[in-house]
């Protein structure tokens, strides 16, 4: 019957909803008449949900969703003071959840956005940039990818100089290891052509002159040394989450993760919250060598404390190397460099170490595991601490993930791990992968094979090395196809309504809050996605350019296009 879609008064108050609450004046009314806050009609609503797949209409009460339904079975729940969004010819969803990122923002608001696709509208955003920066001080544009470029070439001083002559400029890779300088910002650093490059970096030179270009520790120990950098102040931190927040609201998301925290970055996250600017909900994964996670442990604090706006989520180890920077640890080596095989950042017993120390303090863990070297170490530490395990599965998990092999996921399945593979990467980084080749390719980022073993992998984007964008992923992992047409891997394509529910009801069991989120279901948070298009009608090459209509995050709208 359709009206087990609906919550009776029993069920609210089971999910914590007192109807004499005065947070919901309408449902305090006589007789029980509950109306709602907010509904959504006409729509196609996917909720996620397998009794119900597909609906017409939602209904919202407070931060709650209270009824999924038809047009007809939802309109006893309208009222007078009910808003009502006509959702005709759009579609629907739960809101988007990333399990993997680094959402603190404090970069993004003391420099320009160059994730931009043409030398000339870089040079634009620098100058515009300039403009706001206090003379003396570094001109920074972030984000910045030389692989993209309309130009056909990257970047070089000359550039930079044409748009800031008279302040020191620089342009930083979303990668974090390299930059573009202008000739002043290369003079504050004092590099000239007689400069030798420094141990473990690089400057760019052609025909020997200086190309402004700089590497690893010719960035990170000559030119961020130099020089009048913008102050990351508390405040700074703050505007950073509240950038952050909206943009990921904007493109659809209404949950992520930061795998990374600080001391700054959840004060930031709280500050924020208390002004009112924080507009998506946060899993914080504190890091685990820092001083953070050991005042935390003897806090009592553990994995799960917190509220639906800041929960604490696994504490985060980090084993070995990057899958775009090339340095992840295989037991094949890199195309065209046979003796390569990547880098470890922790052995077998230090990874042992951090996962009982972990489990014994009732904190999840997530350990950075691109490689199957470093896949394999991991699970060996799950398996022994997961032997004569008594209790529910604590949801172990493998951050990125990224090569994998049978052996390998049959182990995640059988342990219940959940991998956090990159969701935009097939698409947005195809440029790095003639570096695996074809063959590791079929086995990274592997989303189709993690399904065909019944293993519930999270939606992750790692930002900011990869778009965050829900829309985008969903077309990464549905095409595999990178900017210039190149598919990557097609075996592990998956379709339109895997990926939606990778991005809802997978996120949400990432963090243990699936009762919580990712399904349009009674009872959960009111946290929605309405699209001008249905992404599984929309040709798959053009559903990153599907318009966000209205992002709902608790009931409360936090983005309307
Ligand atoms: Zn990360």
């Amino acid at each position: 019957m359709k009206r087990r879609n609906f919550l009776s008064n029993a069920s609210l108050a089971g999910a914590g909803i007192a109807l004499s609450s005065p947070a919901f004046p309408q449902a305090a009314g006589k007789g029980g008449a509950v109306k709602a806050d907010l509904m959504i009609k006409s729509a196609r609503v996917y909720t996620m949900e397998g009794a119900r797949p597909l609906a017409e209409a939602v209904a919202v009460l407070g931060d709650r969703i209270i009824a999924v339904g038809s047009n007809d079975e939802l309109k006893p729940l309208a009222g007078a003071g009910t808003q009502v969004i006509d959702g005709a010819g759009m579609t629907v969803t739960p809101g988007f959840i990333d399990a993997h990122s680094h959402p603190d923002g404090a970069s993004e608001v003391t420099g320009a956005d160059v994730n931009l696709r043409s030398i000339a509208a870089i040079k634009d955003a620098m100058r515009a940039q300039a403009a706001a920066t206090p003379p003396g001080q570094w001109v920074i544009g972030n984000k910045y990818d030389d692989t993209k470029l309309k130009e056909g070439r990257p970047v070089n001083r000359y550039d930079l100089d044409e748009a800031v002559p008279s302040q020191p400029a620089i342009v930083q890779h979303r990668g974090g290891h390299t930059a573009v300088v202008n000739s002043k910002g290369l003079g504050v650093a004092g590099i000239n052509p007689g400069s030798p490059d420094p141990e473990g970096g690089h400057f760019g030179r052609e025909n020997g002159e200086l190309t402004g270009f700089v590497a690893e520790t010719a960035l990170s120990e000559v030119v961020h040394t130099a020089g009048e950098w913008p102050e990351i102040t508390r405040a700074v931190r703050q505007q950073g989450v509240a950038y952050m927040s909206r943009a990921m609201a904007q493109a659809g998301m209404t949950s992520t993760t930061d795998s990374w925290g600080t001391v700054e970055s959840l004060t930031a996250y709280q500050d924020a919250r208390a002004a009112g600017e924080l507009l998506t909900r946060l899993s914080f994964m504190p890091y685990g060598p820092s001083d953070l996670y050991a005042q935390l442990k003897a806090a009592g604090i553990r994995s799960g404390f917190g509220d639906e706006w800041i929960r604490f989520g696994a504490v985060k180890y980090w084993a070995d190397g990057s899958a775009s920077e090339r340095t992840m640890r295989m037991s094949t080596p890199f195309e065209g460099r046979p003796d390569d095989y990547g880098i470890l950042n922790m052995d077998q017993s230090q990874i042992d170490e951090a996962v009982d120390d972990a489990l014994q303090n009732d904190w999840r863990i997530g350990i950075h595991a691109n490689g199957d070297v470093t896949i394999d170490m991991v699970l060996n530490a799950y398996e022994r601490v997961l032997e004569g395990w008594s209790g529910p599965n604590p949801r172990l998990r493998l951050e990125h993930c990224s090569l994998v092999n049978p052996d390998l996921l049959q182990r995640i399945k059988d342990t219940g791990s959940v991998p956090t593979p990159f969701y935009t990467y097939a698409h947005y980084h195809g440029n790095k992968w003639p570096e695996y080749g074809e063959e590791k390719m079929q086995w990274m980022f592997a989303h189709k094979s993690f399904l065909d073993y019944g293993i519930p992998v999270a939606p992750a984007s790692d930002y900011t090395p990869g778009p965050f964008e829900p829309l985008m992923a969903i077309q990464s992992m549905v095409t595999r196809k990178d900017f210039s047409g190149r598919v990557w891997g097609p075996n592990q394509r998956i379709s339109v309504s895997q990926a939606m529910k990778i991005c809802t009801v997978n996120g949400a069991w990432a963090s243990m809050e699936e009762d919580l989120k990712g399904s349009i279901t009674p009872g959960k948070l009111a946290d929605l996605v309405i699209l001008s298009a249905d992404p599984d009608d929309t040709v798959a090459d053009e559903i990153k350019n599907i318009p966000v209509v209205r992002t709902i995050v608790g009931g409360k709208t936090v983005h309307e296009a």
